[in-house]
């Protein structure tokens, strides 16, 4: 099966189950499990911030980082598709009482007026808006990402105005590989920041926040609150080590390879790519070639392909577990599928 549904498929390789194997670990939410702890120390490192706190998935990151960040009532502005208004299960509405302003968007990024013409009046009928979210990279916009000047213009506006800045950086170091800008300069504008070791880092579980000292401090008490504090979490922690030695460099190859599906499926009568493709996610519309998503996706599945559809368009997201060959074979496939022919045959 060539498996382009979501980089969430990559499995932990030898090496990684080796370094699992040979984790020191201790009791994770005393602070004593010294493989935690290093880990804290190597993310808050990469992204320039004071402090660090180990959660068990990207997901309560956010939960945690709103929850430490807002007092229920207040509003919290999130692009239109982002992933914590529309793919968690209303998470930030449930644990912080939030309201959710949208910004829409082309890409996943914004101006600092689309900030501000976001933010609700300031009267006193009006809720508060109390933290700025960005997305980098933008998922259901594509993988997109923010450059540094574009992160700072809406920080700029976020803070005059008393905002808070959270970076879901699930997918971060895809930008930073695909930029060549480092981690720090994209986490300098926020205030909170964390970065998903399974998507395509490879690990197999474990996602890092990190903020000032102050925030993390107050972070902490959430991860309690919510069941994220853990014991021998060391075993966990040891394969995110190894994915950011060894798996933070080859993301260039997964971003090839989306470059390379891109170009072959927009190659086929009727499919139009329809994302700027910045990194490892493409979308693509195949209602010109007059088969409808769900028909396209079920008819690759058979073929050993696996795509995603959200809504009218396919997904495709590159990561560890597909090489250079699988692309190719699934652009042939998407051929056949489409056009009824191969330009191998
Ligand atoms: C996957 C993802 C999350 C959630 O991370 P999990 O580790 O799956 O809980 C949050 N934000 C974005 C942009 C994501 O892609």
């Amino acid at each position: 099966m060539i498996d382009l549904f979501s980089d969430t498929a990559t499995k932990p390789g030898v090496g990684m189950r080796e370094a699992i194997r040979k984790a020191e670990v201790g009791d994770e939410q005393k602070g004593e499990d010294p493989t935690v702890n290093r880990l804290l120390d190597m993310v808050a490192e990469l992204t320039g911030k004071e402090a660090a706190l180990f959660l068990p998935s990207g997901t309560m990151c956010n939960l945690v980082a709103i929850k430490t960040l807002t007092q229920p009532g207040e509003t919290i502005l999130v692009e239109q598709l982002g992933h914590i208004l529309r793919m968690e299960s209303g998470g930030a509405a449930l644990a912080s009482g939030v309201i959710v302003e949208t910004i829409d968007s082309a890409h996943g990024q914004f101006s600092g007026q689309d900030v501000l013409q976001a933010m609700p009046a300031n009267m006193v009928y009006t809720p508060p808006a109390t933290v700025l979210c960005v997305e980098q990279t933008h998922n259901f916009r594509g993988g997109t990402t923010w450059t540094v000047a574009e992160l700072e213009a809406v920080a700029e506006v976020a803070h005059e105005n008393g905002l808070a800045v959270h970076m879901d950086g699930a997918r971060l170091m895809n930008a930073v590989v695909a930029s060549g800008e480092s981690a720090q300069r994209f986490a300098a504008p926020c205030d909170s920041v964390w970065i998903d070791f399974t998507k395509g880092l490879g690990a197999p579980m474990g996602a890092v926040l990190a903020g000032s000292r102050d925030f993390i401090e107050r972070a902490r008490r959430y991860k309690h609150v919510f069941g994220g504090a853990l014991r021998q979490a060391g075993i966990v922690a040891a394969g995110c080590i190894y994915a950011l030695e060894h798996n933070v460099e080859r993301l260039q190859e997964d971003h090839e390879h989306a470059q390379l599906l891109a170009e072959g499926l927009s190659e086929i009568d009727g499919v139009r790519v329809t994302n700027r493709v910045d990194t490892n996610i493409l979308y693509f519309d195949t209602t010109g070639a007059e088969m409808e998503a769900a028909v396209f996706q079920s008819a690759m599945q058979a073929r050993g392909v696996s795509f995603s559809h959200v809504n009218d368009l396919m997904r495709a997201v590159t990561h560890l577990g597909v090489s250079r060959e699988d692309i190719e074979q699934a652009v042939e496939t998407a051929k056949l599928v489409l056009n009824g022919r191969s330009s191998r045959s």
